[in-house]
């Protein structure tokens, strides 16, 4: 059997993110040893019994001493708080990468933690499910999805030579590797997953709230395409506040341009602009035709179960 890319992996936070490296990670005998940290007594219950680690422990700097690979799978305003306790017990040569769902503040908080002679290359796989918890992740998360790689302006080999690893780390989890600005990665995520969250989120308490119409008829009549934004709206709360709150300048300057096009729409209704309506419905009709073409999508509405994103999409990129 191949050498294993990384010996030791430490994971940080398992859950579904978390567990779904680790199985994609053994599945592919991309690593040898595995340790894990968690602050939450029943994953860490949960994760011991479905044997996806060596080592199980609430202690980060015991699970990740000797790691070559260090993986922070927290919730985003968690993720510095499990750098620093990771630092002083780093070891040198070590990669320390995450997977938050926000690259700008969390970068800034990896790179501040860590001890020099660590090798600091935050990550964001675009690739999820609305469900949390080491029980809910599985090998295949990462199969045919982007990871982006948001390296630090460094050009010495070795820096280079870390981000490298990293990306066929990823590839051997069945993953496509981008590299990209954390701004970038930010504004883009804004608009191609920030933003649908926010409205799925509206949209279901807004039919919560509505007193004419009862909740029974909203759940009986959902197929009308309201049951497509309750999948996403019950994605993890914890998860979500933290990406609005981090990344609040690129949500609010998306959310600013959306709220325009709304009140255009709105008055396009208000006057009769049937012409209007119908010009943009065919554009939006054109641009899911040409996802599902470049195979991207599957034809069915499932934009809640994974917010898969395609090359086209992600903009400036650079490959890996
Ligand atoms: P999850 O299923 O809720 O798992 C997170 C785990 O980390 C939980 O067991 C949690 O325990 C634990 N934890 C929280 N704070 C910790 C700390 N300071 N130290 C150690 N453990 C801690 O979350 P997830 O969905 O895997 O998300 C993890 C990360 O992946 C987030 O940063 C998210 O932005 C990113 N991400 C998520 C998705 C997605 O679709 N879910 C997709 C791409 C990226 P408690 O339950 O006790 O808090």
């Amino acid at each position: 059997m191949a050498e294993a890319l990384f010996p030791k992996l430490a994971v940080i936070g398992c859950g579904l993110i978390g567990s779904s490296v680790i199985r994609g990670a053994r599945a592919a005998g991309a690593v040898g040893e595995v340790a894990v940290a968690d602050a939450s007594p029943q994953a860490r219950e949960r994760v011991a019994a479905l044997g996806l680690a060596d080592r199980v422990t609430g202690d980060i700097a015991e699970a990740v001493a000797g790691a070559d690979l260090v993986v922070l799978a927290v919730p985003v305003m968690a993720m510095g708080e499990a750098a620093r306790a990771a630092a002083p017990a780093l070891k040198p040569g070590a990669i320390l990468t995450d997977v938050g769902s926000v690259k700008g503040v969390v970068a800034e908080a990896l790179a501040e933690a860590a001890p020099a002679g660590v090798f600091v290359v935050p990550g964001h796989p675009i690739a999820g499910t609305e469900q949390s918890g080491p029980d809910a992740g599985f090998a295949e998360l990462f199969h045919n999805r982007w990871v982006i790689l948001t390296p630090q302006k460094r050009e010495d080999d070795a820096y280079l030579e870390a981000v490298q690893r990293l990306a066929d780390f990823w590839k051997a989890l069945g993953a496509s590797v981008e590299r990209m600005d954390a701004a970038h990665h930010d504004l883009v995520l804004a608009v191609t997953s920030h933003l649908p969250h926010l409205i799925a989120y509206n949209i279901v308490g807004t039919a919560a709230d509505l007193e004419e119409v009862t909740r029974a008829e909203v759940m009986k009549y959902s197929a009308g395409g309201f049951r497509d934004f309750t999948r996403i709206a019950a994605s993890d709360p914890t998860m979500w506040r933290d990406v609005f709150l981090s990344n609040k300048d690129a949500v609010l300057e998306i959310l600013g341009r959306f709220t325009e096009d709304l009140q255009a729409l709105s008055r396009a209704i208000r006057w009769g602009e049937g012409d209007k309506l119908f010009e943009l419905f065919t554009r939006t009709r054109e641009i899911r035709r040409g996802i599902v073409a470049a195979g991207q999508e599957s034809p069915e509405p499932n934009f809640g179960r994974d917010h898969r994103e395609t090359p086209q999409q992600s903009g400036k990129t650079t490959g890996v």
